[in-house]
């Protein structure tokens, strides 16, 4: 990465008169992503902007996949500077026990005491666009003028209940997972309390403290933009311009701007290995599985897994991570830099069972790659909502495994609302997903009537999804619109 006077100087040689945008996320693949898909987005379509993509570096957080993602000259257009902010060292204040919020948050909070000099070497650009969790920026950024736009990387659904969550708060005694009836967000789906997003679980922690801390500043934005779909998501998008709650908050203007997916990625040997598998493989036959930037399964669950793949005797290609049994996002703040050796911790005799079936690859894979390979037919998602995304642009139906964070919540909309999902389930009284079970929702979904009917669904969502991105489409559109203003904003 350049460092910042470099950038900055950069800047002023090739692209003086450029209207400039600073777009700052928060650390974990899930938030740089698809902000950094949206800066690229920016500088592409519209050549009289240009970007400088911030990035927060602490000592706690080591991801080579993150590192190769934003050095990569393929993902890289003219016109995007990725500038480091200063590292900070948060190895003092950051300890094991804390959950991943309040880590991601802490992070933040440190690496922001920089924000405003940064702003100012890089010449105040005209607007910042930030993560959902850097809303410090709104004090700093307005001291310099700055106006500054939210970016919301999970659902709008996830965006209606964050703005409804001071009202909750204020409404509800103890805790909202021990309310008897759904949770009914002003014009929008019920939630069940089992499908809250961990955030809000426990009122108690500072996990929510910092969740509600930042949600509650959300009116401060100037726009919200969102990474979903007019089409997509008209329920809650009607609820947030139109119904009375969401007005008289007041909710800043929501700007519908996705699907924003990675368009080109690097790829390694192991990479290639697994493209040119898929190229010999029939049209939708294979099965993906992968949870995401940090979803680790348990020892005993990735036991069923295993077995449970090898018995639906489908073609699968399978990320694999060293186990943990006490956290479910382990590898969230290094993945790809994560000590893993398949062969350490798969039950024997797997890996010699499934040649010429099944593909393992360890910790970090070519997602977007492979779901847009016309082989793959099936994902096995943990259904964060970058994986959603990207798996209804390419038409790849889902078996949901939600772990952490809102995915249940995806989880839910994926097979209940929209039917672009099977989802497994536990029997009663157990802690693991058993090998039956796996193999029996793998095989229904590869194999039956039943998953043709859910791939013809998710099908007919992929066309949806590329309408709006196109030109002249819904996302095209609210993009365009905001890029306007941008440009029509004077600099005080
Ligand atoms: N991803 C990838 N290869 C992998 C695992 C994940 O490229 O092996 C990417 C995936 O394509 C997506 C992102 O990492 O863009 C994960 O974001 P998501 O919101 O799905 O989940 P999170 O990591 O935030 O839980």
């Amino acid at each position: 990465m350049a460092e910042l006077e470099a950038d900055h100087d950069h800047q002023h040689q090739t692209t003086k008169p450029k209207k400039h945008v600073a777009v700052l996320p928060s650390p974990g693949m899930g938030h740089i992503i698809p902000l950094f898909e949206l800066a690229k987005r920016l500088v592409v379509f519209n050549h009289d902007i240009h970007v400088s993509f911030l990035v927060i570096n602490t000592d706690e957080d080591d991801s080579a996949a993150r590192d190769q993602y934003l050095h990569s000259h393929s993902t890289h257009p003219p016109g995007l500077d990725v500038v480091d902010i200063p590292p900070v060292n948060v190895s003092d204040i950051v300890r094991d026990d804390m959950l991943i919020l309040t880590r991601i948050c802490v992070m933040v909070e440190e690496s922001l005491k920089s924000l405003k000099s940064v702003l100012i070497k890089l010449g105040k650009p005209e607007a910042l666009v930030i993560d959902l969790f850097c809303t410090g920026a709104f004090e700093i950024c307005s001291e310099l003028s700055i106006p500054v736009y939210s970016f919301s990387s999970p659902s709008t659904a996830f965006l209606t209940f964050s703005l409804y969550l001071p009202t909750l708060d204020r409404e509800v005694e103890g805790e909202f997972v021990n309310l008897p009836e759904p949770i009914s967000i002003p014009g929008c789906s019920p939630i069940r309390p089992d499908d809250l997003l961990d955030q809000v679980r426990n009122r108690k922690n500072d996990q929510y403290k910092w969740f509600y801390l930042h949600m509650s500043r959300l009116p401060l934005a100037a726009g919200i933009l969102v990474n979903t779909w007019e089409d997509f998501e008209s329920v809650p998008l009607k609820a947030i311009r139109e119904h009375s709650f969401f007005l008289q908050l007041p909710t800043p203007p929501v700007y519908p701007v996705g699907p924003l997916i990675k368009q080109d990625e690097p790829s390694s040997s192991s990479d290639v290995e697994c493209l040119t598998w898929l190229d010999n493989q029939p049209a939708d036959s294979v099965l993906f599985i992968a949870l995401g930037s940090g979803g680790t399964l348990t020892t005993g669950q990735l036991l069923e897994m295993a077995w449970g793949l090898e018995m639906s005797q489908q073609k699968f290609i399978w990320v694999l991570r060293k186990p943990d049994d006490a956290d479910a996002s382990s590898t969230f703040f290094n993945v790809g830099s994560d000590v893993n050796d398949p062969k350490s911790y798969l039950p024997e005799g797997f890996l010699e069972k499934i040649q010429g079936v099944g593909l393992v690859v360890k910790s970090w894979a070519t997602q977007v790659a492979i779901l847009r390979h016309p082989s793959t037919g099936g994902f096995l998602s943990h259904c964060g909502w970058n994986s959603t995304m990207e798996s209804i642009t390419h038409g790849v139906a889902i078996i949901a495994w939600p772990l952490y964070a809102e995915q249940k919540m995806n989880a839910a909309m994926l097979t209940e609302e929209l039917g672009v999902a099977m989802k497994p389930v536990k029997g009663p009284g157990e802690t693991v997903v058993r090998r039956e079970e796996i193999s029996r929702v793998v095989r229904l979904l590869m194999e039956s009537e039943e998953g043709e009917i859910i791939r013809s669904r998710v099908k007919k969502l992929r066309d949806s999804a590329r309408r709006a991105v196109d030109n002249g489409g819904s996302s095209h559109n609210s993009l365009s619109c905001l890029v306007e203003k941008w440009k029509n904003e004077i600099k005080p």
